[in-house]
């Protein structure tokens, strides 16, 4: 809890005690690595209630009923769950070292379910250009030899693997030349997550980083996995990102 002498985080310049603790707002301070979080309580509980309550009845409660959805309704869900999911996180962005243009994380591996590909899939087909997608998918062809093969259900990249991708430096290919993400609107989950609290220079080394988690992150992963299986049937493997372009999707180029 924020004391009454500090500063309100509110930016109204009075001090916590004479402006939002007087209104019973709450704030909620975290410190992590080397930053310190300051967030409203209650807004942010709400904000993690309400993407939960979402994912239980419209994607946990559709597959216990052993339910099918086609491939738009499943995006529209996903696209509703990245919504939320980014309300649940934004005092955590905000405060995060992440910034455009440090782009250590975009040289992970990045774990995608199919129907976060399909998304993407779509994005490079509606918002970008024909010589956008025929550069992408041309770095694509270059580098597929690097991509590690798909992951069942309930496994993961072995750390080996995880460093000997990221010391390779093969850059995600839908980063840009200027450090941006050129499906940054349709990125997954994975992308989503990824705020660090530590000095940027760990991302650079690939070790020692403070990486933001919270305890819900695993039911919002598994919305994606359920939300692939009501839209795509028995196909529950996660890939690298770029993998999903070489062995599963065609691009109309
Ligand atoms: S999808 Fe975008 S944010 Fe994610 S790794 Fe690729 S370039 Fe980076
Ligand atoms: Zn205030």
């Amino acid at each position: 809890m924020l004391p009454k002498m500090d500063m309100c985080p509110c930016g109204s310049g009075k001090r916590y005690g004479d402006c939002c603790g007087k209104k019973g707002i709450t704030y909620g301070v975290f410190e992590y690595g080397k930053a310190r979080v300051v967030f409203d309580i209650e807004q942010t509980n709400r904000a993690i209630e309400n993407l939960l309550s979402f994912l239980s009845a419209e994607v946990f409660g559709l597959y216990d009923q052993g339910a099918q959805i086609d491939l738009g309704e499943a995006l529209e869900k996903l696209h509703v769950i990245y919504e939320m999911f980014a309300k649940s996180l934004a005092p955590f962005s905000e405060a995060s070292f992440c910034r455009e243009g440090c782009t250590a994380c975009c040289h992970h591996i990045i774990e995608t379910t199919p129907i976060e590909a399909e998304m993407i899939r779509r994005c490079l087909e509606k918002c970008l250009d024909s010589s956008a997608r025929m550069s992408i998918l041309s770095e694509i062809e270059k580098k597929r030899a690097y991509y590690p093969g798909p992951i069942a259900l309930d496994g993961e990249y072995d750390e080996d693997l995880q460093d000997r991708h990221f010391e390779a430096h093969i850059p995600c290919p839908f980063l840009s030349n200027d450090g941006s993400c050129r499906v940054y609107e349709s990125r997954p989950l994975v992308c989503r997550t990824y705020m660090v609290f530590s000095d940027p220079h760990q991302c650079k080394i690939g070790n020692g980083m403070a990486i933001y988690e919270a305890e819900y992150f695993p039911d919002v992963y598994r919305g994606a996995q359920c939300l692939s299986l009501l839209a795509r049937g028995d196909l529950n493997l996660r890939r690298h990102l770029p993998d999903w372009l070489v062995n599963e999707f065609r691009i109309q180029t």
